[in-house]
């Protein structure tokens, strides 16, 4: 549970009394989190900064600070970031991003990288709200979230630089960074952080989060999801494993005995999954043909690939097997009145083509789109 309480303390640099907020600390990976820690529901994130009104000193502990934050409070780059309120934002909105940002900037100049790259996470969390803080779900990203990220990513990369670390779990920094690129749209950073991470054996969850990441860059998304979200999709992928190992393993064990045995039977399904329209006399042999034709209008090689493309075995039908498909229309149909290919090529510009509507067979210039349906043998 998170508590806030609010207490007078007095400004590290100017000694004026500030009212702060102090919260219990929080969770890291929490199943309830953002895949970048971010708690969801109860938003503490604003009341964790406070602005000295008579300074400008911004920090998460106002009556704490670093001895070189008097010099850096007084610089140009501070005094710009201070003032910089965003229109887009609602001024309460843009208020506390600034104000984190500022805590960051104190933070990079006094050395402390890790906790400069949270505040400016934090600032981006705040934008991601834009006013609305409490819908976490629902939320684009604006422009002020993308730069405050970017911000956080230059930080924590300098923090890891300096072997400073920003997450105490084991490859909790990947899997932030990785949040981080995603949201920011460096898909292509995103597999080989997440693959460090794996590399160092974190516990189930980071596995989880760091999986999750790798599919969400894959699809290019850019949206914030949570770690809840990341536990679903692990569970969902160890179902479907599951259902397809024992689908397959039933599939496998079905042909063993029917190809050992015979029983193979015309117009029933094949080992390939298309229809059998011949069989051997012990019934354990035979070819089997797609249901269906090859979507489009092809040239002879294109026809050869198209076929093969239905997976192990699967191949345009010779000149014979072609006037077969014609004999057993009564069990396959579905054939349009355009001449089909077969494989057989009569020479390096001709091939067999046939109407199996009406069995006529004749030759083809290779270059001409004809109707193909695929065949398998067994
Ligand atoms: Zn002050």
């Amino acid at each position: 549970m998170t508590m806030i309480f609010t207490y007078t303390a007095e400004c590290f640099i100017c000694s004026e009394p500030c009212e702060q907020d102090d919260i219990a600390s929080i969770t890291q990976f929490d199943t309830s989190c953002n895949l970048d820690t971010r708690q969801i529901g109860f938003d503490v994130i604003p009341n964790s900064i406070t602005r000295c009104q008579n300074c400008g000193y911004c920090a998460t502990q106002i009556s704490q600070g670093y001895d070189i934050t008097k010099e850096t409070i007084r610089s140009e780059k501070y005094l710009l970031q201070l003032i910089n309120n965003s229109e887009k934002m609602s001024w309460f909105a843009s208020y506390q991003t600034n104000s984190f940002l500022c805590s960051a900037i104190i933070q990079e100049e006094a050395g402390n990288y890790s906790d400069a790259g949270w505040s400016a996470l934090s600032a981006a969390w705040i934008c991601d709200g834009e006013g609305d803080l409490w819908d976490r779900r629902s939320e684009t990203k604006s422009e002020g979230s993308i730069s405050c990220r970017k911000r956080a990513m230059e930080l924590f990369l300098l923090a890891r630089a300096k072997g400073d670390s920003f997450s105490q779990e084991i490859a909790g920094e990947e899997a932030i960074l990785a949040d981080l690129y995603r949201i920011c749209g460096q898909f292509e950073k995103v597999k080989p952080v997440c693959d460090a991470g794996m590399a160092k054996d974190p516990i189930e969850l980071v596995k989880h989060v760091l999986t999750y990441q790798i599919i969400l860059a894959s699809r290019k998304d850019t949206d914030c999801h949570t770690i809840d979200q990341a536990i679903e999709h692990a569970e969902l992928t160890r179902r479907n494993i599951e259902s397809k190992i024992s689908y397959r393993f039933l599939t496998f064990v079905k042909f063993l005995y029917l190809r050992l045995w015979g029983k193979f039977e015309l117009g029933t399904k094949g080992p390939g999954g298309g229809i059998i329209i011949k069989v051997n006399a012990s019934g354990s042999r035979g070819l089997e043909v797609q249901p269906d034709d090859c979507k489009m209008l092809l040239s002879w090689p294109d026809a050869r690939k198209t076929c093969k493309n239905y997976g192990r075995g699967w191949r345009l039908p010779t000149k014979d097997e072609l006037n077969l498909l014609h004999e057993n229309i009564s069990i396959v149909d579905g054939y349009t009145n355009n001449a089909y290919w077969s494989s057989s090529a009569i020479n390096k510009s001709h091939a067999w083509g046939q109407y199996i509507k009406d069995g006529f067979q004749y030759t083809n210039i290779k270059k001409d789109r004809l109707r193909a349906r695929a065949v398998r043998s067994f």
